[in-house]
């Protein structure tokens, strides 16, 4: 993560796979069990302070604190939802900026990580598709939010029961997919045993469907997939997920199939965002049935989450209803996703971080003023 003060070099610890961390220290000449000794302060503990990690020698922490810093991205805006969602816009060393939203429930809490600075792929039904600056972040960045989350919410040292945050969705900015390399690092590090210690089976990627990924993604992570449907036939999802151009349904549908460690416990979640008049009769709700047909699924209805000068708005409660009752009598479950956030913004597709719009507005500010 690039997250330290302008001018200073010292490497971030954050983000660094514990083979990176271990070729460090052993570079500096430490011992390696002072690698697990770290990875504990960082990971398990919440350290930000390399002065403060008692159990190391003093001399060994002056040398880190030498050498390198514990990055956090810096909170640029705090947001609190009526429903208890909050929204940090979260700025990165070169100020770029993107959002993660806490979504309490009870007895658990749900944490929707970005995985890029915009989206590339423009899906018209999505606000970040609109941005036009993007990104990958990296690994750092992409468990950083992991970790401010929990700063923010006093969960440290990672605690074993009553938490607030159990459940992690890549869900946020970006196509997950796109950023594999860095995703997977960040996934890896959150999944550690002696860190942050998140499973598998609570954390979510989602996925417009880039298919060799899709692949990829089972084989070495294994998390839960969810699947960005939102039509059931290639001429419409041509049209709303242009992605689709690329990798048609019946390939994607194929992936999901083949996809390891799928079952009847563990079933693939299929997105389907409710557009009034484009996407929500019953016909097409018998469609995704049968598209459905021998994969392990489960369908989340999504309202359309409106957002300034969108193209679309959402279906009718009845047609949603309706639309839920035929997959629902197929013998899926068809859960409709309520809308968290909304009046900040924080819904499924509404993030955005508008630091290129303020910019362009600052420069205009500049311009007029010279
Ligand atoms: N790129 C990934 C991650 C984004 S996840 C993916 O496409 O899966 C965010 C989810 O919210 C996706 O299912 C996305 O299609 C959906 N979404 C986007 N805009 C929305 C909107 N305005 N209302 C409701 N859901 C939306």
């Amino acid at each position: 993560m690039i997250s330290a003060a302008a001018g200073d070099t010292r490497k971030d610890l954050i983000g660094l796979s514990r083979e990176e961390l271990a070729a460090e220290m052993a570079a500096i000449g430490a011992e390696p069990f002072r690698t697990r000794q770290l990875w504990h302060w960082l990971y398990h503990r919440g350290a930000t302070d390399l002065a403060a990690m008692t159990t190391l020698a003093k001399s060994f922490r002056a040398e880190l604190d030498r050498r390198y810093v514990v990055g956090r991205p810096a909170v640029a805006r705090g947001q609190q939802s009526s429903d208890g969602t909050r929204k940090w816009l979260l700025r990165f060393g070169d100020g770029q900026e993107a959002e993660c939203v806490h979504i309490p429930e009870d007895g658990r809490g749900t944490l929707c990580v970005s995985s890029q600075v915009g989206c590339t792929l423009n899906c018209r039904f999505c606000h970040t598709g609109t941005q036009l600056l993007v990104r990958n972040l990296d690994a750092g960045e992409i468990v950083g939010q992991i970790m401010l989350a929990r700063d923010q919410l006093s969960e440290w040292p990672s605690p074993q029961d009553d938490r607030q945050l159990t459940n992690i969705v890549l869900m946020g900015m970006g196509e997950p997919l796109y950023n594999y390399d860095n995703v997977a690092k960040a996934i890896k590090i959150a999944m550690d045993g002696e860190g942050l210690s998140v499973s598998k089976r609570k954390i979510t990627l989602s996925t417009a469907g880039v298919v060799p990924m899709i692949r990829r993604c089972g084989k070495e992570l294994g998390v839960n997939l969810a699947i960005s449907l939102h039509a059931t036939n290639d001429p419409l999802r041509d049209e709303l997920v242009p992605l689709n151009k690329k990798y048609p349904l019946a390939e994607l549908l194929q992936a999901c199939r083949e996809y390891p460690g799928a079952h009847n416990a563990r079933r693939i979640t299929f997105e389907y965002v409710m557009l009034n008049g484009i996407n929500d009769t019953p016909a097409e709700a018998r469609a995704l049935v049968a598209l459905l047909a021998g994969i392990p699924a489960k369908v989340n209805l999504i309202p359309f989450n409106p957002w300034p000068g969108a193209p679309y708005e959402c279906s009718s409660d009845v047609a949603i209803q309706k639309f839920s009752d035929v997959i629902f009598e197929a013998g899926y479950s068809a859960l409709v996703r309520t809308p968290r956030g909304r009046d900040i913004l924080a819904a499924c597709g509404q993030l955005k971080s508008d630091s290129v719009k303020k910019r362009a507005r600052e420069r205009t500010a500049e311009a007029a003023a010279s």
